[in-house]
């Protein structure tokens, strides 16, 4: 059977919990060499440690997107140590949710910050390496709801609707480079995604909901291998994907 996961390095941003975390778990089973990004260092060095002692190759780099200087010593510093750098997952996200009325501008400026500018960091990072190298795959995590708006989340919409945009922009100028392009779209997967969600009446409806409906990170983890896996002339452009409960 063809394999196209081993031996990849390969970046993933928001890998300390949920949908990074088990990305990089099964990528790291499936042979690949994983870099793992956030910024709670316990948690990713906890996974480095666990994953090394199983026999893969990790390397934990603490990683605040909203830092672009932060981001391009994670790609630097991925180059340095494994030669080159195959795979960058733009995953890291929050989605607090929150009517607009409730003018919580500091939570719009965070999503802005990491869902948004944290991918486009992330680009400007991975881009002069995979250009040089004249490959690559770059893999933006984006959701349902950067297909359609959902209730409360008009911030969170807009920053998913825009990560898809750009990545088909990418899509279409990296070309020359043999850089292949991703986006994940998820629906609901259990994570610490609504634990972030200030306001706890919406907080409670949104758990009490997606708690009877969501499935497990793997199947993230496996859309993604799905995506690298694929031939270097095979460019999977989208992967849209909910529980089947999911509206
Ligand atoms: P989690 O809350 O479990 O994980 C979010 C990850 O993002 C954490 O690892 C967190 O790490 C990281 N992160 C947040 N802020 C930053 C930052 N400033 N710098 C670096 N890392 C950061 O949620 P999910 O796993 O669900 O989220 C992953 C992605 O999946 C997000 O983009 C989300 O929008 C998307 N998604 C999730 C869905 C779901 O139902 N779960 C549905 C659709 C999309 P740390 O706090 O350690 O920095």
């Amino acid at each position: 059977m063809m394999d196209n996961v081993k031996g990849k390095v390969i970046v993933i941003t928001g890998a300390s919990s949920g949908n990074g975390e088990a990305a990089a778990r099964h990528l790291a089973e499936r042979g690949a060499t994983v870099v793992l990004a956030a910024r709670r260092k316990n948690r990713i060095e906890a996974l480095e440690k666990e994953l090394v002692s199983a026999g893969h190759q990790a390397k934990a780099v603490v990683t605040d997107v909203v830092d672009k200087e932060q981001v391009k010593n994670l790609l630097d510093t991925t180059v340095a140590t494994f030669g080159r750098v195959d795979v960058l997952i733009n995953n890291a996200g929050l989605m607090p949710l929150a009517p607009l009325e409730q003018v919580k501008t500091n939570e719009w400026d965070q999503m802005i910050d990491v869902n948004l500018k944290g991918t486009l960091y992330g680009i400007a990072a991975a881009l002069p390496h995979m250009s040089r190298q004249k490959s690559g795959h770059i893999i933006n995590v984006s959701s349902v709801y950067g297909h359609k708006l959902g209730p409360d989340a008009t911030v969170y919409c807009a920053t998913k609707h825009a990560v898809r945009t750009l990545s088909e922009g990418l899509r279409q100028e990296v070309k020359p480079y043999n850089i292949r392009t991703t986006i994940i779209s998820p629906g609901a997967v259990a994570t610490e995604l609504l634990e972030h969600i200030s306001d706890k009446e919406i907080q409670a409806q949104t758990k009490d909901f997606v708690s009877q409906i969501a499935i497990p990170a793997d199947s993230f983890a496996r859309m993604v291998a799905f995506a690298i896996n694929e031939p270097e002339n095979v460019d999977v452009n989208e992967i849209l994907f909910r529980p089947t409960a999911q509206p």
